[in-house]
């Protein structure tokens, strides 16, 4: 973080805090996820944002499963949740699980009965909505707001106990029915749910609210500053209500603008309809939003930290172009990744001067971008090659640059050729080239006085291996697919993935590394799929070399 970047209004906060040595300094913050899914680049912005805090006040981050619904959650989501954490760079101070609290949270539920400030209510769903009157009209109380407390105490225990069944009772807190802020209208805080959870087993029938729990959590482990989206604005006044009138640990809640990212949709709902119904290949799928997707696109930790750094935190819901993330990814790799050469739509090319059984291994760096290269590695060149279909063309313009009858190109690594003849196809398809080369035209050696303006990639054909590429485009057509009128699945991109079966790549590539990134010369970012094999290489394409969507909009 450079120093002259003006304090984010939260930053602001905590230097005040500290000024003022409240907490005695101490900065505690918590990411806490509800394990009900794969964590998505919103997270993220989440995640940077706790740990980054804590990091730069010399604090600590807790990790805290927010896992308070037991139908929606499993431990295969706090597995996937701790690694993307982790794979991003950062360390919890503690890992927890608002389930460990159940027993404390029972307690201050009943302290809370114990002060009348708590009932048992029996009234339906839809007569607590009913009752609770509307923004301009005061709610009123139910026939049950007045139950004593000793009647309150024995059917909270027996809601406990499992006397009831789902959604016959609730717990209330007893506020205000008259208040202009809903949530301070006789909050639930607790309902009967028979279900099995992941870490309890069937040791609960009921179950706390988030608004309970959340900040009785915070307030458990003397968290800080407890950050989170703006959606919770309206619950604060109900969070400051229970920790004093509990009378524990003052957290306190702030709140910021959530991500919100164009032609994606952003919420674990959602994104749990697209793996169920088959539109995308699992929750790692590379066109997915989640960190596990994105890595397996290619995304490195370094591109999301820097992405959600450049977007920073504010107070106003905004929506931030996908462009923006695709262009932290390009500036990183392009530091970063091994240039390689691969031909994904291949035409044959025959030099036809070169002897036929010759030949040589060439040099090209692993990256120009850092100085001596980080090596390199051997190229071969033969007499047959391969070259994209598209650097040839019959009848080319005045500007083309590449091969055509009569024009000269210089072939990457290695020489100038020139183009003599090519052979067509009964369809009328370019199926051959035939060229000549000039010896003494070699990259780095060059004695022929000759210039070219363009340069092509190219694999030998008898040394090519051959690789699947997939190609990925955003996988919604809509810039809000939200707004979709119908369905948010309506505005599905149907050639978000195009795949290409027979690449052909430079050997080399048979040894690329698993979450390394290597730019295909003049093709764009890719890096080797997850499920990968030696006998079948698939590389995904992480990123153009340029932002082609820029380019359409101004078109
Ligand atoms: P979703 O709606 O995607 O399920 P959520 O808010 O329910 O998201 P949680 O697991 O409860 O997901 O979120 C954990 C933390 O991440 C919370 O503090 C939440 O505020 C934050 N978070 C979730 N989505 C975003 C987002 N789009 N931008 C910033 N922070 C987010
Ligand atoms: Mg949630």
């Amino acid at each position: 973080m450079s120093e002259e970047k003006p304090l984010n209004f939260l930053e602001e906060i905590i230097e005040e805090d500290i000024r003022k040595g409240k907490n005695d300094g101490r900065v505690l913050t918590r990411f806490p996820p509800e394990p009900n899914g794969y964590l998505h680049i919103g997270h993220a912005k989440s995640i940077c944002l706790n740990f980054g805090l804590a990091q730069r006040y010399g604090g600590k981050t807790n990790l805290r499963f927010d896992d308070t619904n037991p139908i929606t959650e499993n431990v295969e989501y706090v597995e996937s949740i701790k690694n993307d954490i982790k794979w991003l760079g950062f360390e919890w101070a503690e890992e927890l699980y608002t389930s460990d609290y159940f027993d404390t949270l029972y307690g201050y539920a009943v302290l809370l009965i114990k002060k009348g400030l708590a009932y048992v209510d029996d009234s339906t769903p839809e007569e607590i909505a009913a009752s609770k009157g509307t923004p301009t009209e005061a709610g009123v109380p139910t026939p049950y707001r007045n139950r004593s407390i000793e009647e309150n105490l024995q059917l909270f225990t027996e809601m406990k106990a499992g006397k009831y069944p789902d959604g016959s009772k609730v717990l209330r807190a007893k506020i205000d029915l008259a208040n202009p802020n809903m949530h301070l209208r006789d909050p639930l805080l607790y309902r009967i749910k028979h279900a099995h959870h992941h870490r309890t087993g069937d040791q609960w029938c009921i179950y706390p609210m988030y608004d309970f729990a959340h900040g009785q959590s915070d307030a458990i482990e003397r968290i800080t500053h407890s950050i989170c989206t703006l959606e919770f604005v309206p619950h604060r006044a109900l969070y400051d209500w229970l920790i004093e009138h509990i009378g524990i640990f003052p957290s306190k809640q702030y709140e910021f603008a959530r991500l919100n990212m164009t032609y994606t949709v952003m919420s674990k709902r959602r994104l749990l309809q697209l793996v169920n119904e088959h539109h995308v290949e699992g929750w790692d799928d590379p066109r997915m939003p989640t960190l596990s997707g994105l890595r397996r696109r290619g995304y490195t930790p370094t591109s999301i930290r820097n992405f959600c750094e450049r977007i920073g935190v504010a107070k106003r819901e905004n929506v931030i172009d996908v462009g923006l993330l695709e262009f932290c990814i390009r500036e990183d790799l392009n530091k970063t990744a091994w240039r390689r050469m691969a031909v994904l739509d291949p035409v044959k090319l025959i030099i036809t001067n070169y002897p036929e059984g010759k030949e040589e291994r060439l040099h090209g760096e692993n990256n120009p971008e850092v100085e001596g290269g980080e090596g390199g590695r051997e190229i071969p060149f033969s007499r047959e090659l391969w070259i994209e279909q598209e650097d040839f063309m019959e009848d080319a313009p005045k500007k083309f640059f590449r091969l055509g009858p009569g024009l000269s190109v210089r072939l990457k690594h290695a020489y100038i050729i020139t183009c003599d003849t090519f052979v067509k196809d009964e369809t009328g398809k370019v199926t051959e080239i035939h060229c000549s080369y000039v010896p003494n035209s070699k990259s780095g050696e060059d004695t022929s006085g000759l210039k070219v303006k363009g340069t092509i990639h190219w694999v030998s054909i008898p040394h090519a291996k051959t690789a699947e590429v997939r190609l990925y485009d955003r996988l919604f057509r809509a810039e809000n697919p939200m707004a979709t009128t119908g369905d948010f699945k309506e505005s599905i991109n149907p050639d978000s993935l195009e795949v290409r079966d027979k690449v052909y790549i430079e050997p080399d590539l048979a040894q690329a590394e698993p979450g390394k990134g290597y730019q295909f010369i003049r093709k764009g970012y890719f890096t080797l799929d997850l499920r990968s094999t030696p006998e079948h290489l698939v590389f995904n394409r992480t990123v153009g070399l340029r932002d082609t969507w820029a380019k359409e909009a101004l078109k």
